[in-house]
């Protein structure tokens, strides 16, 4: 499972100064995938070699001083259910309030790691009065400036140490697919009709369907993990926090699968909120399959699906290479056809190519077109090597590597995907020094 970091805190603490710290500092090393609309609260980043992914809970609220507490402790709550490891940030500045004691005492309760950043320390006198914070009752206080940076080492080191690494876990030989989607997309349905049974209760009602499980199925000659993630939301629960909460259970199936099946609904086309979706699983490094559901709607000619692929993959550049399937979840169209590219897109991740073909390729590649020079100087890349990570991801060996700028790194990922069979699944291209 991955490593979720839920921020909480009551507002103007500096939550997303520190999530922005977090996510876009040069230690912390930010994954991002090239031409992606970045999320402002979610986030995915690294740490003394373990990734983990951060969501800035206060983004989701309203923001502002009269906040409610029962907001906040929805917030906190949610981030209990959702994430591995919370940090609660506190303002030294203020000192604590009620609302931090409140969710102190929320947080108390629960067992997994608490880490207490007291933010604003920007100089060694606040230093003295962050103690105060020792009051909480919630351990060991990391005294940080989001502004500056200072402490937030130290408290990334005590982060990580509640990361699980890839290592950690066992190499699981069956896929794990989710399915995911914004509400009423057909997630549920789908389900029912890949597997067949009466898992989940399918009501028109958004995001009713039962909490995240994983399953084993063996099905149409293909035995793989079905983790079932619709969201479960009671009835009555307000408007706001709906894409929050869908957001949330989306990071974990994501985290948890290794390709993901994005539902998109065919009466509406692709949407803001698919797209931020699509970004959650490329950030993952996940495979990705798009499904265009209720196609049985749709008005169709014979061009139809061509010109629906295009105008989607408009919306998805730069990473147009993944696999579009038309379905209906509801009359069974083209569903074995979503398993069977599911499993390809397994494959395509799974897949090591060998260096000597690597090598043989791609410096040919390079040769027809070497990385322009830049500042006078001559690049050369010598080598490559695919790295033994769980995604595909390349070293380039060259001896300027800091010079190799993205549109180069772009047609090289582009003649990779040519040669190899990458559909479905974000590759990385690192430089390195020879
Ligand atoms: P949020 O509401 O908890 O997300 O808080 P913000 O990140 O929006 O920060 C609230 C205010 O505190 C902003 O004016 C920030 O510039 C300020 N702030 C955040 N971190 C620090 C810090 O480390 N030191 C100081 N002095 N101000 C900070
Ligand atoms: P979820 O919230 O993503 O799990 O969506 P559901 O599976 O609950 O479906 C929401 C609504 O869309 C339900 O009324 C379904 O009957 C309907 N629906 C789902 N798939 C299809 C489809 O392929 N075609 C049509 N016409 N309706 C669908």
């Amino acid at each position: 499972m991955g490593n979720i970091v839920a921020i909480v805190g009551r507002p103007n603490v500096g939550k997303s100064t520190l999530f922005n710290r977090l996510t876009e500092s040069k230690q912390a090393i930010v994954d991002e995938v090239s031409g992606v609309t970045r999320d402002r609260h979610y986030g995915h980043s690294f740490w003394n070699g373990r990734d983990f992914s951060v969501i800035d809970t206060g983004g989701y609220v309203i923001n502002s001083d009269d906040i409610f507490e029962k907001e906040i402790r929805k917030q906190v709550m949610l981030a209990m259910n959702e994430a591995n490891i919370i940090i609660f940030v506190v303002d030294v500045e203020i000192g604590i309030t009620d609302l931090d004691e409140t969710v102190a005492k929320m947080l108390r309760k629960i067992n997994k790691p608490i880490l207490v950043a007291v933010n604003k320390v920007d100089n060694n006198e606040r230093r003295y009065d962050a103690n105060e914070f020792y009051g909480l009752g919630l351990g060991d206080i990391y005294p940080i400036s989001s502004i500056n940076g200072s402490g937030t080492g130290e408290l990334l080191d005590e982060l990580v140490k509640h990361c699980t690494g890839e290592d950690d876990v066992e190499e699981e030989e069956i896929p794990k697919f989710a399915i995911v989607g914004r509400p009423n997309v057909g997630k549920s349905t789908l389900i029912n009709t890949l597997i067949g049974e009466e898992r989940n209760i399918v009501t028109p009602l958004a995001g009713t369907t039962r909490d995240s499980i994983l399953t084993r199925y063996t099905k149409f000659k293909h035995d793989f993990y079905m983790i079932d993630t619709a969201g479960l939301r009671k009835k009555g629960k307000v408007e706001e926090d709906l894409e929050f909460y869908s957001v949330l259970r989306s990071i974990r199936s994501i985290e948890t699968a290794d390709v993901c099946l994005l539902l998109l609904d065919a009466t509406r086309g692709i949407e803001h909120q698919d797209l931020n979706i699509l970004s959650l699983i490329l950030k993952n490094r996940k495979g990705v399959v798009l499904l265009v559901n209720k196609w049985d709607l749709v008005e169709k000619d014979q061009n139809s699906t061509t010109e629906f692929a295009k105008k989607i993959r408009e919306k998805t550049a730069p990473f147009q290479d993944l696999p579009i399937i038309f379905v209906s979840a509801i009359s069974k169209q083209r569903v074995f056809k979503v398993l069977e590219t599911a499993m390809e897109v397994y494959e395509n991740r799974m897949q090591k190519i060998p260096t000597s073909t690597l090598n043989n390729h791609m410096l040919k590649v390079i040769e027809e077109h070497p990385p322009p020079a830049n500042k006078g100087k001559y690049i050369r890349i010598k080598f490559v090597t695919q790295l033994p990570t769980h995604a595909p991801s390349f070293a380039f060996f060259a001896n300027l590597p800091q010079y190799i700028r993205e549109p180069y790194k772009r047609y090289l990922e582009n003649r990779m995907r040519e040669q190899f069979n990458f559909t479905g699944v974000p590759i990385q291209i690192f430089f390195r020094e020879k």
